[in-house]
């Protein structure tokens, strides 16, 4: 057996052995909770509990997988059979097996914030098309986030309008209109969007007894890392999963890190953790393992500003060195980026490699200037913000097609095929859409125990049942020859297989309609090679769906430096971290300044603390006085981040 003790502190320890039924570790950053979480499964699995009696709800599934490698080297077990993931990607698991006693059909597909923004403009075009612009509608965009903020609350979508939109109030009508049509549209289309798979699992808890009880006595625990920043539906799916007699529950998280208010989560959940479980046994940690002591210092002294949270002065474990945080002004936004690029330059020249370096920043565009000279300086970068790998159009043109293939009511996807035949627009789409609808509802009511992958679509979907215009007729039936050679004698090919395929079929379109199509194909590759193995389509689909922008498919090697949000690095750790745009209104942000709002000062300042909690031998902070270089530029003074540090726990430097 593992020496536990050996390499965890005694409070870690007490925490890992427990034999309280429900637990919670709150610490501050870096000082080992999901260290503590990862040993605790190893120390389960060691004490006989079944692999798959255990559930792991992390923030990204990569962290879950990279738990789980670590568990495997403890323990030398398997633990393969283990449930973890994200929340999202649990549900969906569950879902999976009963999304029918919801009413679904089997084989949902699910879909991602390009998809739900397609149906939601189709919808604003039905319901409000006449409005003008003095009108002010609100965009597809605004729709979605406050649909989303009311179901990851867990509030009634007026009361979020009144509060948080109240001039939208005069199209409330019209918005509740929209609102019910989305949600019988994505039921009709056989689809769940992100929120749905939430709030579908904890129906599918509250509602079905036996499941739940099924559950309970399955997961005898149930572990959450990061629980400061759960929302409403995932701090109630984990008490009814746990809720069971025999169910243990151990939640990490650190309140001073709950960072994604702003899409429903709450850090009461964490606040109130003793409430909601009256018996549970609360473990601090007040070592920090990651971080050389000025760099602790200056986080320890970042966080004290706020007024709300749970004091927590950590000690470091670490000592040696006295390099402090280093501060540079730059007269502006491209010689902040050159100064970058310059700096990971020199640190990689006395070998320190890319993967040990990041650049961190509140938001995507904050990026671009670094990109850019790290491309020129021929540094190898990842993004880990920006498009999720697979929102890109090309990758989403080829997946479209097995989406279809397994669930052929899936409208989005096949409208997206459909775009790509030419001279077909939208409306020829819908028209082409409505006639594939109905042959295929035809086809399933005359065979209900059938998939439609066991029958030609050539069969199904020839003429008279799909009329075309002759212009389109050879495209058409290139199509329905593709969808058949997707699913030979009824059996599907492996996924990595379809998706080859699919390329050879959209090679034409693509070459005509994307100009860098040689970086594209890249990515094409991409995909066939890391999800080759997958065997089923269903999970392929479903795995492709939930990726995260930090879930990102391509492997980074050495060399290569991450440039990430900050709210994407969350968890991580790299030995060397810039955080760039520190200038007052770009970070804070100006909008929360002008708010006035103490609970969102408090949160960018929680913001910045998880920032410079990342690094753990160097911390560089740069911002830019003049934002652009025309005459539009921006001048912003340092942030108040920077300017209320002790001046002593930093050096200046001049660019
Ligand atoms: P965050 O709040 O950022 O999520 P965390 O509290 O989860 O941080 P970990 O990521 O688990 O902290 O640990 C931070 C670093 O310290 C890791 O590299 C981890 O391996 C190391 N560490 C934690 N505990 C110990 C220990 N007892 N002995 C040696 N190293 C440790
Ligand atoms: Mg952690």
């Amino acid at each position: 057996m593992h020496d536990y003790a050996a390499e965890l502190n005694a409070e870690q320890y007490a925490a890992v052995t427990t034999t309280a039924a429900q637990s919670l570790v709150i610490a501050g950053a870096g000082s080992g909770k999901t260290r503590t979480l990862t040993y605790r499964v190893a120390w389960l699995l060691e004490h006989g509990v079944a692999p798959w009696r255990i559930l792991l709800l992390t923030f990204t599934n990569k962290a879950a997988r990279e738990m789980l490698e670590r568990v495997t080297q403890l323990t030398g077990a398997d633990a393969g059979q283990l449930w973890s993931g994200t929340f999202h990607s649990i549900a969906n698991r569950l879902l999976r097996r009963h999304a029918e006693r919801l009413g679904y059909m089997p084989g949902f597909t699910i879909f991602d914030s390009d998809d739900q923004k397609a149906l939601m403009k189709s919808l604003v075009k039905q319901f409000a098309g006449k409005m003008t612009k003095a009108d002010r509608f609100p965009k597809p965009e605004l729709l979605l986030s406050l649909h989303s903020l009311a179901v990851n609350t867990a509030t009634d979508w007026h009361r979020v309008l009144s509060n948080e939109y109240a001039y939208l109030e005069q199209h409330e009508d019209i918005i509740e209109k929209i609102y019910n049509e989305y949600t019988a549209r994505k039921k009709a289309l056989n689809v769940m969007d992100f929120d749905d798979l939430l709030t579908n699992l904890l129906r599918l808890l509250e509602e079905h007894a036996d499941i739940r009880g099924d559950l309970q006595s399955r997961f005898c625990h149930v572990l959450v890392d990061e629980y400061q920043d759960t929302n409403t539906p995932q701090d109630r799916i984990v008490q009814l999963l746990a809720g069971g007699p025999g169910s243990c529950l151990m939640a990490v998280g650190d309140d001073a890190q709950s960072i994604y208010s702003w899409r429903g989560a709450d850090v009461e959940h964490i606040l109130r953790f003793r409430e909601t479980y009256p018996q549970a046994e609360v473990y601090r940690i007040t070592t920090n393992y990651r971080s050389l002591p000025p760099i602790l210092e200056l986080s320890n002294a970042a966080i004290a500003q706020n007024e709300n949270q749970i004091p927590k002065d950590l000690q470091a474990a670490r000592s040696g060195s006295h390099f402090k945080p280093v501060v540079i002004p730059a007269p502006d936004n491209r010689t902040e980026a050159a100064w970058v690029a310059r700096r990971i330059d020199a640190l990689m020249g006395d070998g320190i490699p890319g993967k040990d370096i990041a650049v961190l920043y509140r938001a995507h565009f904050h990026s671009m200037d670094v990109q850019m000279e790290l491309t020129r300086a021929h540094i190898p970068f990842r993004i880990t913000s920006g498009l999720r790998f697979f929102e890109q159009a090309h990758v989403k043109d080829v997946i479209a097609f097995l989406r279809l293939l397994c669930n052929p009511r899936d409208e989005i996807a096949f409208r997206r095929i459909a775009g790509t035949f030419p001279r077909v627009g939208d409306a020829t789409a819908g028209r082409i859409w409505a006639q594939w609808l109905a042959a295929y509802e035809k086809w399933a009511a005359a065979h209900p125990d059938t998939v439609i992958l066991s029958e030609p679509h050539s069969k199904v979907f020839a003429e008279p049942a799909v009329k075309v215009a002759p212009a389109v007729r050879p495209h058409w039936n290139g199509f329905l020859a593709l969808m058949d050679s997707l699913h030979p004698d009824g059996h599907s090919l492996l996924p990595a297989e379809l998706v080859r395929q699919v390329i050879t079929y959209l090679n034409p379109y693509f070459t005509h309609t994307y100009d860098n199509f040689d970086e594209r194909s890249e990515d094409l590759a991409q995909i066939t090679r890391n999800l080759g193995t997958e065997e089923n389509l269903e999970e392929f689909l479903a795995s492709v769906a939930l990726l995260s922008e930090v879930d990102s498919p391509t492997t980074p090697d050495d060399d290569t430096v991450t440039l990430s949000t900050i709210h994407q690095a969350k968890g991580l750790e790299w030995k060397i971290v810039f955080i760039i745009f520190l200038g007052e209104g770009q970070f804070p942000h100006k909008r929360v300044i002008e708010s006035g709002s103490t609970a969102d000062i408090e949160e960018e300042t929680r913001l910045f603390y998880v920032a410079v909690t990342r690094a753990q031998d160097q911390l560089y902070l740069s911002f830019p006085r003049y934002n652009g270089r025309s005459y539009d530029a921006q001048f912003s003074p340092p942030s108040r981040f920077l300017t209320t540090l002790p001046q002593e726990l930093i050096q200046l430097w001049s660019d």
